[in-house]
This record gives C-alpha cells, sequence and structure tokens, in this order.
C-alpha cells in the first residue's frame, strides 16, 4: 500500500480528522495539537508507529497515528531506539501506552 493510501485510512479511523477542499485537517497523535495533509499526496503529516517496527511493532490500523513530522521524529530519536529507553523503562512504556489510549479515544469506524 502506497504511504498515502495508508495515511487516508489512519484518519478515516480517526474522529479528530475530516476533508475539505483536498486537505486532511485533525490532531496530531502526540502533541494533540492541530495538523493538515494534502490528501492526494500525503506532504505534511508522518506516520507514527506507536510500538515501533524495531520493537516488532506491526502496520494494523491501532498501531498507527499521524503526526507532525516533527513530533514523530523527536519520538523516534529520544524514545524508540533501545539504547535510548533502556534507561528509563517505564517511563517509555507510560508515553506508548498514553498513545495507544489516546488512538483508542479517538477510533471511528470507517463507513
Ligand atoms: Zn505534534
Amino acid at each position: 500500500m502506497r504511504t498515502v493510501e495508508l495515511m487516508t485510512r489512519i484518519a478515516e479511523t480517526d474522529v479528530t480528522f475530516s476533508i475539505d477542499d483536498g486537505r486532511w485537517r485533525g490532531k496530531c497523535l502526540i502533541c494533540n495539537g492541530w495538523l493538515s495533509f494534502d490528501a492526494r499526496t500525503g506532504f505534511g503529516a508522518n506516520i507514527e508507529h506507536i510500538y515501533p517496527r524495531s520493537l516488532g511493532g506491526d502496520n494494523d490500523l491501532s498501531n498507527l497515528g499521524l503526526t507532525h513530522p516533527g513530533c514523530n521524529g523527536e519520538k523516534g530519536r529520544n524514545w524508540d531506539p533501545k539504547r535510548r529507553h533502556r534507561g528509563n523503562p517505564e517511563r517509555y512504556r507510560a508515553i506508548v501506552e498514553h498513545l495507544r489510549q489516546r488512538r483508542r479515544e479517538r477510533w471511528r469506524e470507517r463507513a
């Protein structure tokens, strides 16, 4: 599946997202701030793997969210690499659980 198709599916299953004039608008899964991306190209947002692929996380929609590129990059650099979260595994688990919970709260069944 192309990245933008996956992004569309994530937006469709996130109640904060709606489409208007060729752009999806909704809330970043990480910082909860407003976010928008081009519905055709996907430009403007990143796909966040809540439980990262490097730790066995998959492409199931419940494990994916849309984020600002900066928020996604920050989590990827500061928390997801093993050598980073090994020092504070409880904090890391709390972050991942928080994101999973937020994704669940926003869940919307596709029409
Ligand atoms: Zn953000």
